[in-house]
């Protein structure tokens, strides 16, 4: 994986134009779970002044990876590429919690996105702020999220 350079994350220029195309800045409503809080993040934590801990963790975490934001972003932003890269450093150097760790070894991730969710058991409304986003892999990712979301109690 190709570490991003300082050009590749000071292209955002805080415009906040990615925030309605974010579900999970829709969802939660807050700024580090939205496109430019998390990029914000992975800067402060480039220049060591965030630790890479529980809540830097948890807001990458929750992040879909749906790349909206770049569809949305008139500045170029390669969203995507910031974010596996904070990902690949996540899980160098950051522990989890025991919980979290068998979870993923148990293969949850699989397991969830083996199932299939018709209509009639969709996990929001058609008026949800994710309804809209896509394939039913993608609403099984969200459910994915709002467990971890309230594993690391968001509500
Ligand atoms: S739209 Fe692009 S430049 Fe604007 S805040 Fe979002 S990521 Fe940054
Ligand atoms: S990839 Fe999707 S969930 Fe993640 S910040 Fe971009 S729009 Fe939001």
């Amino acid at each position: 994986m190709v570490r991003p350079t300082w050009e590749d994350y000071s292209k955002c220029i805080h415009c906040g134009l990615c925030l309605n195309a974010c579900p999970t800045y829709r969802l939660l409503g807050v700024e580090p779970d939205s496109p430019r809080g998390r990029i914000h993040q992975m800067i402060l934590v480039e220049e060591g002044r965030l630790k890479l801990a529980d809540s830097f963790v948890r807001h990458i975490d929750l992040c879909l990876d749906c790349r909206a934001c770049e569809t949305a972003c008139p500045s170029g932003v390669q969203y995507g590429k910031l974010v596996e890269a904070a990902r690949a450093q996540i899980e160098q150097h950051h522990r989890r919690p025991l919980f979290s760790r068998l979870l993923r070894s148990l293969g949850l991730r699989h397991l969830l996105f083996s199932l299939e969710i018709n209509n009639a058991d969709r996990p929001f409304g058609a008026d949800s702020p994710v309804a809209s986003f896509g394939t039913d892999a993608r609403r099984l990712r969200i459910v994915e999220v709002v467990f971890v979301a309230r594993q690391h109690g968001v509500w």
